[in-house]
């Protein structure tokens, strides 16, 4: 184990290598129910050069490698299940190039989405990315290889379908690009060609380490609006979520009900972003989406709610701190954000079950949802905070959080970043022959199973 140490060092400056308990603990877990396990090594490459050259190393003598980002996914994505070399990959924070004539960004493996939108703010003040709500400190590259959601995505879909270019190094330790970037200078696009970063989205990082991405930007537009409208009726949902994105006048739309403050108790909040560089194109917008939804208003089952500037104001930041907070309400620092991805028509029955489930154990909710293009699809969110120091509290988390995985799955939905109890449901529900495609594409790109193994894998 020492030769392995020693060799890290001589790849990456000692400064960035650890082996040290305290640094190895940190590593081991996230906030969410999967079961802590310590990596042996930590190590922060600076370069693709000396991500190769420990991803060659790793494959030699055939060592987990588990590339981590912010660490924020919260399923156990980044528990290095059977130790081996956590590759922390947050010192490759550099931004490669802007392209504000044919908006597409270039950036290293470890910018957080603060970064990239502080910068973007700062020297592109007219362009801008889909900010995802998670804290700050997230990477973009994390989000992108979990296929996230942020706030473009009711417009231009998944934050993975904005894509336009990556740099892999492979678990045997070749470096390839893929999109326009591998065979010109400009990373505009991953069209015409084969679409081969599909072999790297979705995988959490069991097929290779991204160290550089090419991402579309968008117009950033002046002004920010919201508007929300309140049900009660579940059922009454996808069909407001259908109207509003009808209009195609909103920058995104989400879903969210709480029991708490017994304000909120039985109701459903659908929130309606709107954007405008000027007042007139605000108001014009604001008026197509409340023409929209006039049918519920008229019919007293719905109706827009009133907002002071603070309340509206917290629901415009972005990323919104609110859910931050709320993830931490049991205290203890416990908390599972998961579910499913699903048709929107099936809200009802995901918002029924996630009221059963939690009445069931006896736990809290929060639940957070986000329209995925022009209502193709969402992700609805179960969240579930929970107390670390109570053995209960955790106990029925657990078993809430096992039913949710069964019904996302029997409502026909795809549970989004699952843990490995859920992938493992999800391959057994499978196709046969899409699960051995699977096996064979990850057995060809890493023979050897060094990338981030207890994930994506059929026992
Ligand atoms: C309060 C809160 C709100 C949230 N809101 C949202 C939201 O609105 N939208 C959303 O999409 N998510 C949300 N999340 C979930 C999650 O935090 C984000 O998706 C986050 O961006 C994940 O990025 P990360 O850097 O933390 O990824 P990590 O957890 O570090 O990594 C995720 C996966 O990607 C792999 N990986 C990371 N980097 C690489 C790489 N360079 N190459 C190969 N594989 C890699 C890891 O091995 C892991 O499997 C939220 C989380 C919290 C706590």
């Amino acid at each position: 184990m020492q030769s392995i140490y020693k060799a890290l060092t001589e790849i990456v400056d000692e400064e960035f290598v650890s082996n040290q308990k305290e640094e190895l603990y940190i590593y081991s877990q996230d906030p969410g129910m999967m079961e802590p396990h310590e990596p042996d090594y930590v190590v922060m490459p600076k370069t693709t050069e000396e991500v190769q050259r420990i991803v060659k190393l790793a494959n030699e003598e055939k060592i987990p490698i588990v590339p981590v980002g912010g660490a924020l996914s919260l399923s156990g994505l980044v528990i290095p299940h059977q130790g081996g070399i956590v590759m922390d990959l947050r010192r490759m924070d550099q931004v490669l190039e802007v392209n504000e004539e044919s908006r597409y960004i270039v950036f290293e493996a470890g910018v957080t989405t603060g970064k990239l939108k502080a910068y973007l703010d700062k020297f592109h003040p007219s362009l801008r990315f889909s900010v995802p709500d998670a804290p700050p400190s997230a990477t973009v590259v994390g989000n992108i290889v979990i296929h996230g959601q942020g706030r473009l995505t009711q417009q231009y879909g998944f934050n993975s379908d904005m894509v336009t270019g990556l740099e892999i190094v492979l678990p045997t330790g070749e470096v390839c690009k893929i999109g326009s970037g591998s065979i010109s200078p400009y990373w505009f696009s991953l069209a015409p060609l084969p679409d081969l970063a599909g072999l790297f989205l979705g995988w959490f990082g069991t097929t290779g380490v991204i160290t550089k991405m090419g991402l579309k930007l968008y117009p950033n537009k002046k002004l920010r609006d919201i508007e929300v409208f309140l049900v009660q009726d579940p059922d009454l949902v996808p069909d407001v979520i259908h109207r509003a994105t009808h209009t195609e006048m909103s920058e995104d739309i989400f879903t969210g009900a709480q029991p708490y403050p017994p304000v909120f108790k039985d109701i459903i909040m659908i929130g309606i972003l709107l954007t405008g560089d000027s007042e007139e194109e605000l108001e014009f917008k604001r008026k197509m989406i409340w023409n929209a939804l006039r049918c519920h208003i008229d019919s007293k089952e719905g109706g827009f709610m009133a907002m002071t500037p603070e309340i509206k104001q917290e629901l415009l930041e972005m990323p919104t701190s609110s859910t931050t907070r709320f993830a931490d309400v049991m205290k203890g620092g416990g908390f599972e954000y998961c579910g499913p991805i699903i048709p929107v028509e099936k809200f009802p029955e995901a918002f029924r079950s996630l009221l059963e489930i939690t009445s069931k154990y006896g736990i809290t909710f929060g639940h957070a949802g986000r329209v995925i293009g022009r209502s193709h699809c969402m992700m609805f969110s179960f969240g579930y905070p929970f107390n670390r120091a109570d053995p209960d509290n955790i106990e029925r988390t657990k078993n809430a959080l096992h039913d949710t995985n069964v019904v996302s799955l029997d409502i026909g939905g795809v549970p989004w970043k699952p843990e490995t109890p859920a992938q493992k449901m999800i391959l057994e529900r499978m196709d046969k022959n899409t699960l051995d495609l699977m096996l064979r594409i990850k057995k060809v790109l890493d023979p050897n199973g060094i990338m981030n193994p207890g994930n994506w894998e059929v026992e």
